[in-house]
């Protein structure tokens, strides 16, 4: 004899005490045939069930939490009645006959007669919609950034996981991009915070608002964008530049209008990497490197150029105590007249570093700057070159190269005068090259240091020349005394016109404003001849001797 028989059943009461119940409750025989349900049960089901019918109308479709069809004999139902059990802790969802979900919790237990046999089954079906999403709201919180509402970094961590691997199964490729706004900072500061959230708020919707991508706050000011890599887009430029116009519209506050302008830093699946690690730390390496470069600049990760940028900063940490140590050495290379008796020497820098050899003084120098170790290493080349030359014993010019942010600095001229008063050099034998560029920027500035070095009595050769501005105007204003035709305009003389026609007219411009003229580079004794047919003061390169350390010119400065 079923439970309450049916919904007619003699108990009245107690049906109709279940029918008030919010939970659905259902009843079935030891075959899972429905013998009572209650008002809710009906509810849950989305039609009238039927006495009779398998408890499955009930439910209808069973999905796991995971969305996964649950077959019939898999219900919790059907396994309580099978393995005369309660089954308890499981969580499903009921498709309703709508295509709506119910997340629900079923709680079936076997029913026994006095004789332990089993002759049917009670269920009960308790609602979590609410639950499930206060939960949905809380993993929200904690997957998305409060301000922009897009995914933050662990979803996107977990988002990329999920897309490298189905990158893999289908053979696609992905595009990493990171996206910076510029100058945000200033923008902040200027702003006020709240306008400042509001552009961060206005790219989170421009980003989101891309078809086809996932887009993620980094946090502070940094997105990320993950899309599919169309091979055939120049390596993923192009898509960046489509995503960077996207973004780059004036941001619009009140009746202000801002131009907005942002970076990019972009890594590819698979070429750049393969984990989702891998890929942000690309992009990100890209990025910073495409911030160096001033606005509004996109950079695709290279890794030959991150050897050299991981090169550089290597470089930059050794260096101080490479200059404290000595390791820092000169080399001499020298400068002849059409005669071929020597005028000077060019000092050029060497590192020689414990583990790389000789370093190059390209990759250094440009290390020394950025590491603010220009003025230290500066210091040392001008000290070791001027005590060089007072060894000597033919009163020789020495060149030394002067960086210019050296240059810059107030500190050159005392530096000079100092070293020249340790040194006891003649000034006159001392030979400062600078290029351009000193000129240009802080043309006011760079007169008054020329100024004060020519006061000391020191040569200033302009080097380089030809390459940089070129421009006429301080050729006669500054107190310069020699110029340096660059080696590029010596290295094609047989090859270009434009070349002999540059080199000639530098040589005639130098005489003209009464400074000398110095050919570097000269490798060919045509460039030589040609040089010397033209007039060209002096000459200097491989063919007349390569740089080398001091001792090697010994024969040529005296010294003993
Ligand atoms: P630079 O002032 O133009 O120096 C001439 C460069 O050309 C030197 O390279 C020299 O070795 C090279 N050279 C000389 N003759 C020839 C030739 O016939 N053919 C070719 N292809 N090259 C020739 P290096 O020594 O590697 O120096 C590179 C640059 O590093 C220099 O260019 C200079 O700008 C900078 N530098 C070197 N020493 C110093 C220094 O003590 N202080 C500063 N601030 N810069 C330095
Ligand atoms: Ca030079
Ligand atoms: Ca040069």
């Amino acid at each position: 004899m079923p439970l309450l028989g049916s919904r007619a059943a003699d108990n009245d009461w107690l049906a109709s005490v279940l029918d008030q119940l919010p939970a659905a409750v259902y009843v079935t025989d030891a075959e899972g045939r429905l013998t009572y349900f209650n008002r809710a049960a009906a509810e849950f089901a989305g039609r009238e069930p039927r006495i009779g019918a398998d408890f499955w109308c009930i439910s209808h479709r069973l999905l796991t939490r995971d969305g996964e069809h649950l077959p019939h004999d898999q219900c919790p139902m059907a396994v309580a009645l099978r393995e005369a059990r309660p089954i308890r802790g499981i969580e499903a969802q009921a498709e309703r006959p709508d295509g709506s979900c119910i997340p629900f919790m079923p709680f079936p237990t076997p029913l026994f007669d006095g004789g332990g046999r089993l002759v049917g089954g009670f269920n009960l079906l308790v609602d979590i919609s609410e639950r499930k999403q206060a939960e949905k709201r809380i993993a929200d919180l904690s997957c998305n950034d409060a301000l922009t509402g897009l995914p933050n970094r662990f979803a996107l961590r977990s988002y990329l996981a999920e897309r490298i691997e189905r990158a893999k199964r289908e053979g696609e490729s992905l595009l990493v991009m990171r996206i910076d706004p510029d100058r945000f900072k200033c923008f902040n500061d200027e702003y006020g915070q709240t306008i400042g959230d509001g552009l961060l708020i206005e790219l989170a919707k421009r980003l989101g608002s891309i078809e086809g991508t996932f887009a993620a706050r980094m946090g502070a000011d940094e997105f990320v964008l993950v899309s599919r890599h169309s091979l055939g887009g120049e390596h993923g430029v192009l898509q960046a530049e489509q995503v960077r116009s996207a973004l780059q519209a004036d941001f619009i506050n009140g009746t202000a209008r801002h131009a907005v302008s942002v970076s990019m830093g972009c890594a590819r699946y698979p070429q750049d990497s393969d984990s989702e690690t891998g890929l942000l730390d690309a992009a990100n390496a890209a990025l910073r490197l495409a911030k160096t470069e001033g606005r509004s600049r996109i950079r695709m990760f290279d890794f030959a150029e991150q050897e050299r940028e991981r090169e550089r900063l290597d470089l930059r940490a050794h260096l101080r105590q490479a200059i404290e140590t000595g390791a820092i050495l000169l080399h001499y290379q020298p400068q002849f007249r059409a005669d071929g008796s020597v005028v000077g020497f060019e000092a050029l820098a060497r590192w020689r570093h414990p583990t790389r050899g000789v370093v190059s003084p390209s990759l250094f120098i440009p290390a020394a700057e950025e590491g603010g170790l220009i003025a230290a290493l500066g210091a040392h080349v001008l000290r070791a070159a001027c005590r060089e030359a007072v060894r000597w014993k033919e009163p020789l010019r020495v060149s030394v190269n002067i960086s210019p942010l050296e240059f810059a600095a107030d500190a050159l001229p005392g530096l000079v005068e100092e070293v020249l008063i340790e040194t006891g050099l003649d000034p006159e034998r001392l030979e400062l090259e600078i290029t351009e560029g000193v000129m240009v920027t802080d043309s006011d500035r760079a007169m008054a240091t020329l100024s004060r070095l020519r006061a000391l009595g020191v040569r200033i050769a302009l080097d380089d020349f030809g390459t940089g501005y070129s421009s006429l105007s301080y050729l006669h204003r500054f107190p310069l005394t020699t110029l340096k035709i660059d080696r590029s305009f010596v290295a094609t003389l047989g090859v270009t016109l434009e070349a002999v026609a540059i080199t000639r007219a530098i040589i005639q411009l130098g005489h003209a404003l009464g400074i000398e003229v110095v050919a570097e580079g000269v490798e060919t004794p045509e460039q030589l001849d040609f040089l010397i047919c033209e007039g060209c003061d002096s000459t200097q390169g491989y063919l007349l001797g390569r740089p080398l350390d001091a001792a090697a010119y010994a024969p040529l400065t005296g010294s003993a």
